[in-house]
């Protein structure tokens, strides 16, 4: 009898310890397995579970012709994504290696490029250039503003043998758009320079024309628009950007454009391809393709107006004054810590977004509807940021940025 009771308490002791606080932290602070992640971040972007799946399958050889007629296809639709007839060239690296093969590829030492910095991207295509020996003439603007068609002007009297103007259609780090199409239109009337654009959170959000619109460069990265985990980058080139190519003496090799040019025409690549990613692209680019570009420009309109509505409803304040359709950059309000903000925002609601850079950091955050988002993800977004808000102390009404975002919606 003895045996039995003290196997009944050790039952319901083991039953405890074991059991009954493991459910409670379950119940309680909503941590543990099933918390889902939301990625709300201008690159990485989330991966659609179709494209994942399509990459988790077994290796083909890139010599083989299962590969070329894959590429062939994901060449075809990156023409399309540029909106262009030109080649549109596929880089094993980061955006910021595709950038790179512009510099090396177009320019020889000493020539001048015009850049603008607006943020911390175009701040590296200052720096960069300045790296490879070429002579960087930066147009400053204040971080939330786009370049004017006066500062443009202003800089090629200035510089009348400016090879280049490079332009960031998408200001990642401030959520700032460039009128690209304007800009570029300004420099072809005016100068003789190449229009070179970092396209890398634009392509896929705003619209963007290469061929109509008379960009010579245009880049590109896998982890953003496209999305599929990082590794790729897309270099569109025109012909003035090929013939460029002929006569640039900075020194290049794996990133030479003219042996990825000559592969290209084969649809193949001159070194061995990230295969997987190319596999996910082309997944990716399907996906893209049956959407339609042009109501995918729409949609990441429609989503970055909703997200908008609804943190202004609740008394927040923007802080692009050209807002991007990529990213939406908004000010820590007044009494809210930042730290503490985000910490509630991911532990809480399992939402990774991202927060300011340099003099911005802890004064403004910003939510990406880059990629792979629906309007739920927008309602859902602004759901856990005003559960975070009021968690901080922050004063509004519950609801109020939800049924903005929802009017938008619905109308
Ligand atoms: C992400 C990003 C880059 C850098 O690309 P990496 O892939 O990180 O090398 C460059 N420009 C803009 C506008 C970006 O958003």
């Amino acid at each position: 009898m003895v045996a039995y009771l003290r196997l009944r308490f050790l039952h319901l002791l083991h039953r405890c310890v074991i059991f009954l606080p493991k459910r409670c932290t379950l119940l309680i602070d909503h941590k543990g397995p099933q918390l889902k992640k939301r990625l709300f971040t201008p690159g990485p972007t989330p991966v659609p579970e179709s494209i994942m799946l399509k990459m988790a399958e077994p290796i083909i050889h890139h010599r083989h012709p299962e590969f070329t007629e894959l590429f062939t296809r994901v060449n075809e639709n990156l023409r399309y994504l540029f909106q262009t007839q030109q080649p549109v060239l596929t880089l094993a690296s980061s955006g910021t290696g595709g950038v790179e093969a512009t510099f090396v590829n177009l320019f020889s030492q000493g020539d001048t490029v015009i850049s603008v910095n607006g943020g911390k991207f175009g701040e590296r295509w200052v720096k960069m250039p300045r790296a490879f020996g070429l002579n960087a003439v930066e147009i400053k603007t204040e971080w939330g503003k786009a370049p004017t068609a006066d500062q443009i002007l202003s800089a090629l009297r200035q510089y009348p043998d400016a090879k280049a103007v490079y332009l960031v259609h998408s200001e990642t780090s401030t959520g700032t758009a460039t009128d690209v199409k304007s800009l570029a239109k300004l420099i072809r009337e005016n100068s003789n320079a190449l229009v070179c654009v970092d396209g890398i959170t634009a392509i896929g959000a705003h619209e963007f024309r290469f061929d109509e619109w008379g960009i010579d460069a245009c880049v590109t990265g896998s982890q953003k628009g496209l999305m599929i985990p990082p590794g790729l980058a897309f270099v569109a080139v025109s012909n003035r950007a090929i013939k460029a190519m002929e006569t640039s003496k900075l020194p290049k090799f794996y990133f030479d454009l003219r042996k990825a040019l000559k592969s290209y025409e084969k649809n193949d690549t001159p070194w061995t391809p990230a295969i997987s990613l190319i596999i996910g692209v082309d997944a990716a680019l399907q996906l893209i393709r049956t959407e339609g570009i042009e109501n995918i420009w729409r949609r990441h309109q429609r989503l970055a107006t909703a997200l908008r509505e609804g943190i202004k409803a609740l008394g927040l304040r923007l802080f692009s004054d050209s807002p991007s359709y990529a990213v939406t950059p908004v000010w820590v309000p007044e009494g809210v810590e930042w730290k503490q903000f985000n910490k509630i925002l991911k532990g809480k609601y399992g939402i990774t977004i991202a927060g300011g850079q340099d003099d911005y950091t802890g004064k403004i955050f910003r939510i990406s509807h880059l990629g792979y988002y629906d309007e739920l993800d927008m309602v859902s977004m602004l759901s856990a940021l005003e559960m975070t808000l009021k968690e901080c102390g922050y004063p509004f009404e519950l609801g109020a940025g939800m049924s903005a975002a929802q009017r938008v919606f619905a109308s």
